[in-house]
């Protein structure tokens, strides 16, 4: 088999990709745009670049998730061409900025200081302010800020221009080999065993459709969030892990989730960023195997019936062993109720 082909299921440890270009490793790119690249540029028919100066608004920005060639030629404009940049981290944004010889002033806009700069920034929009916003890497919005002053531009009338790139998530989705025709982005999984549990419980229970399920994990709660996915799925669920996108040790892990969970248990460490994929078609043996898993509602008709408890104790005590809230407890267990009802 070459570099290039896999099958669809079998576990491929080595990168199935040829290596991206080196992380942050573009060399010196100067596009062969000029800084208002509005005059008179040509484009194919149906597509189009703007003959006009920058309008006024709150700009989107994505930045690139590892390899810095997967800034856009727009990006670029937009990032000079505003009054600010609103960065995640604005050392992080600096070295963006500063590679691509920018140097538009930067201001902090993180989940800490979210509101109170949402306004500020508000204001200087309904003064005519031209803004981007840039996380830290990809599309600001999507598990990053961006989306409280989005909503909050759009409910004041200014105009928001999303500048399209590098996403994690579409990028994981597109090589996985699961079918990118219906998909559910969850963001990352609760930290939490028993919260992480109790929502993979209950999207198992909500698989009658195919569609693939998108999460972000980090490298210290990638191997419990495979375990439970293994119990709760079954050890056969086809998964996918695809870390280091765009990156110099960019890797995609296919297989079933008890094959990726001992490859990985297999290494003297596990890092770098991560997406991990669930390919929504259910398989008998995921079935199968996955009905013996306890739900949470077994979990408490076990209690009620070998303790005597009553519902309410029986719930307290699942909650408590599952490090979730009584209320939460209440409504999986009203969920699991309609679904066998
Ligand atoms: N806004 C970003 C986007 O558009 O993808 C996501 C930001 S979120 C705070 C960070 C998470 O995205 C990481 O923990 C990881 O799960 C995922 N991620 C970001 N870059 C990645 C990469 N190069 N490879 C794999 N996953 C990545």
């Amino acid at each position: 088999m070459d570099d290039n082909s896999h099958p669809r299921i079998a576990l491929t440890r080595a990168s199935s990709n040829p290596p991206a270009a080196s992380a942050f490793s573009a060399t010196s790119f100067s596009p062969s745009v000029p800084d208002h690249p509005e005059q008179g540029t040509s484009a194919p028919e149906g597509l189009s670049t703007h003959d006009k100066p920058l309008a006024p608004g709150l700009y989107l920005v994505a930045t690139p998730i590892g390899n810095l060639e997967d800034i856009t030629l727009r990006a670029l404009r937009v990032l000079r061409s505003v009054d600010r940049i609103a960065c995640e981290d604005t050392r992080q944004t600096a070295k963006l900025l500063g590679h691509f010889g920018i140097r538009t002033p930067t201001i902090s806009y993180h989940t800490h200081n979210e509101n109170a700069r949402a306004s500020e920034l508000i204001e200087a929009l309904k003064s005519g302010g031209h803004i981007a916003i840039v996380s830290d890497a990809g599309m600001p919005g999507i598990a990053d800020p961006g989306a409280t002053i989005a909503a909050q531009a759009v409910a004041a009338g200014i105009p928001v221009y999303p500048i399209p790139g590098a996403n994690a998530a579409l990028s994981a989705l597109i090589a996985s080999g699961f079918s990118a025709d219906r998909f559910t982005f969850h963001g990352f999984l609760p930290s939490k065993e028993g919260q992480r549990r109790t929502s993979l419980e209950f999207l198992r229970s909500h698989l009658t459709e195919p569609a693939t399920h998108i999460f972000y994990e980090t490298p210290h709660r990638i191997l419990d969030a495979l375990a439970d996915i293994t119990a709760i799925f079954g050890p056969s669920q086809r998964i996918t892990l695809a870390r280091e996108l765009t990156k110099l040790h960019e890797e995609f892990l296919r297989g079933t989730a008890a094959d990726v969970l001992a490859s990985l248990r297999a290494r003297p460490s596990i890092r770098g960023e991560m997406v991990l994929l669930i390919d929504g078609t259910p398989s008998p043996v995921a079935s199968t195997s996955a009905s013996t898993h306890p739900t949470l509602a077994d979990e408490v008709a076990s209690l009620m019936r070998s303790e005597s408890l009553s519902e309410k104790d029986a719930l307290k005590r699942v909650a408590r062993s599952r490090n979730i809230s009584k209320s939460e407890a209440y409504r999986e267990w009203q969920r699991s109720a309609l679904r066998k009802g």
